[in-house]
């Protein structure tokens, strides 16, 4: 699943090729697709430029000229590309945003992502504060009431926005946490050592363009290259690059989570 590096990575190849531009044409092939249902997203869209794409949590935010904004989420598997006019239309694209000479198209098998009319509403609706910018304090505040295992403190949204599988059990081995630790037990000097873990994190996967495992491919179609970089996610079994232990693998809420037994200690 796309999380915030391969957002941020399709956001920054996507904003070259569209800002200024004028959507000619919308075609939307599955309406379920869309938020509100039953709204009429091609009346809003079609003639409109776009005067900026950004990105919130795991969300594609657009706004328009008429400053009304929508936003594309990927879900599982989905990608939004830019494809010639003439590029035949594979099956699972749910959406043509036509411009003057190209298309961008998503395309998403699993359809568990969806496209979102917020109008003058914020894109802000629904999650919490951005990793890259947020403080340990306020960190600290937001997990003090959160009982449940850090790992799965910082794949809730509502909580943080933009983490999921990767990138959670990426920071949690940087800072030395396991991920089993109850998220209100954590010392400030843990919540600070996982705070700048994430970032750090992060911005070193948005560097090598996102992590491509199997569906994740930018707009203009190039795959990422952190996947290489990974210390433990997806590494059960081989040995940790600081410890030489052996990675291993635990099933938590139905997720695979990865995490080094040495390095990151169950007790503090
Ligand atoms: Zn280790």
């Amino acid at each position: 699943m796309p999380e915030l590096p391969e957002v941020q990575t399709i956001v920054n190849t996507l904003r070259p090729r569209i800002l200024g531009r004028r959507i000619e044409s919308v075609n939307l092939l599955r309406p379920d697709m869309l938020m509100p249902a039953g709204f009429d997203l091609a009346n809003h869209l079609s003639h409109r430029k776009i005067a900026d794409v950004s990105r919130r949590g795991k969300r594609i935010v657009f706004t328009l000229d008429s400053q009304n904004c929508f936003y594309i989420h990927l879900g599982m598997t989905g990608r939004l590309t830019v494809e010639p006019t003439q590029a035949e239309l594979l099956k699972h694209t749910h959406l043509v945003l036509q411009f003057h000479n190209f298309h961008i198209r998503l395309r998403d098998p699993r359809r568990f992502g969806g496209i979102f009319w917020l109008g003058k509403q914020s894109p802000d609706e629904g999650i919490g504060p951005e990793p890259l910018t947020i403080q340990p304090v306020q960190l600290a505040a937001r997990l003090a009431r959160i009982s449940r295992a850090i790992k799965n403190a910082l794949l809730d949204q509502r909580l943080i926005a933009g983490l999921g599988n990767i990138y959670v059990d990426e920071s949690l081995f940087a800072a030395g946490v396991h991920p089993l630790r109850a998220a209100n037990k954590l010392s400030n000097e843990e919540i600070r050592r996982l705070t700048r873990a994430i970032k750090l994190t992060l911005r070193q996967a948005i560097r090598h363009r996102g992590s491509t495992l199997r569906d994740y491919v930018d707009a203009e179609g190039g795959a990422g290259a952190f996947q290489k970089l990974h210390r433990v996610y997806d590494r059960a079994g081989e040995p940790c690059q600081v410890c030489q232990s052996s990675i291993k693998r635990i099933v938590l809420a139905s997720r695979s989570t990865c995490f080094c037994p040495q390095c990151q200690p169950s007790r503090p």
